[in-house]
């Protein structure tokens, strides 16, 4: 038995014999299955094939985890030490030894929050190793790969985990799709990750929001507006996406910016 892994999405299935047929994640119209076809891999193959994380102390407290080379979509995923322990913002599908030793050795996790199925990964995988709880938006509970006791689903529009952070339930890419606000005494003006809820584009200082990026199908304006008046509400400064991307000065202006030219052009005749 083995718990294959999707080779374009990286996310990771429940133990079967043989592989899945199907990615579930992927045959959805906000991802894709590559003209080559499915593939499948296992956490053995990827370790036997030297794939390594890299970890990137990307501002005091906040460490970006990557893995070289790229798997699946490629996202980063962020660690926060907190007073009351490590929270880990998103997951990447490659885990192995080195990994476990360098977090243990800042003091393990304490939970691992998602923004959204597609950075599922490997989340059981890692929750297992550091029993920790995993916190996805209850919209999006039917999207899960795998059974696992370490699920919390939650319901509500936001939820804080620790005394500095609070998961926020901005909807749009996906019905459950949130962002991870972190803010402390040290940390006064406020961090938002934003896992692809909202990506960062080459024109710097904006973002968009897209139902799917690689399909390029776009959101409705009642959506947006929806974002925005949420996302309004809360205090922020500085923002980290999925692809090592960020704005490190008046983020929250950046976001409602980009949600006005959104809007006067998805309005326009
Ligand atoms: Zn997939
Ligand atoms: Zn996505």
């Amino acid at each position: 038995m083995n718990n294959y892994i999707c080779s374009t999405c990286g996310v990771q299935y429940d133990a079967t014999e043989d592989n899945p047929l199907e990615c579930k994640i992927c045959m959805d119209d906000r991802q894709y299955v590559p003209s080559t076809g499915q593939k499948w891999t296992t956490l053995h193959n990827l370790k036997q094939d030297g794939y390594t994380n890299e970890f990137v102390e990307v501002e005091p407290n906040l460490i970006a985890i990557k893995t070289k080379p790229q798997v699946g979509i490629g996202q980063t995923a962020y660690l926060m030490k907190t007073p009351e322990g490590n929270v880990l913002w998103d997951c990447i599908t490659y885990i192995d030894e080195d990994t476990v030793q360098r977090i243990q050795d800042m003091g393990g996790l304490k939970a691992i929050a998602i923004s959204h199925p597609h950075y599922y990964s490997a989340i059981c995988e890692w929750a297992e190793i550091f029993n920790c709880p995993i916190y996805i938006h209850e919209s999006d509970q039917e999207w899960t790969t795998r059974k696992s006791d370490h699920y919390v689903f939650w319901k509500e529009k936001s939820l804080r985990i620790n005394s500095s952070i609070e998961l926020i339930n901005l909807g749009g890419h996906f019905k459950g799709s949130s962002v991870l606000l972190w803010k402390s005494d040290t940390n006064p003006e406020g961090v938002l990750l934003v896992g692809d809820t909202i990506l960062m584009v080459p024109d710097s200082g904006w973002v968009s929001f897209m139902y799917s990026y690689p399909n390029r199908i776009p959101l409705s304006p009642n959506v947006i507006k929806n974002i925005r008046g949420m996302i309004i509400k809360y205090e922020f400064n500085r923002l980290y996406d999925a692809f090592g991307k960020s704005i490190l000065e008046d983020g929250k202006g950046s976001v409602i910016k980009s949600a006005d030219r959104y809007l006067k052009y998805i309005e326009i005749e």
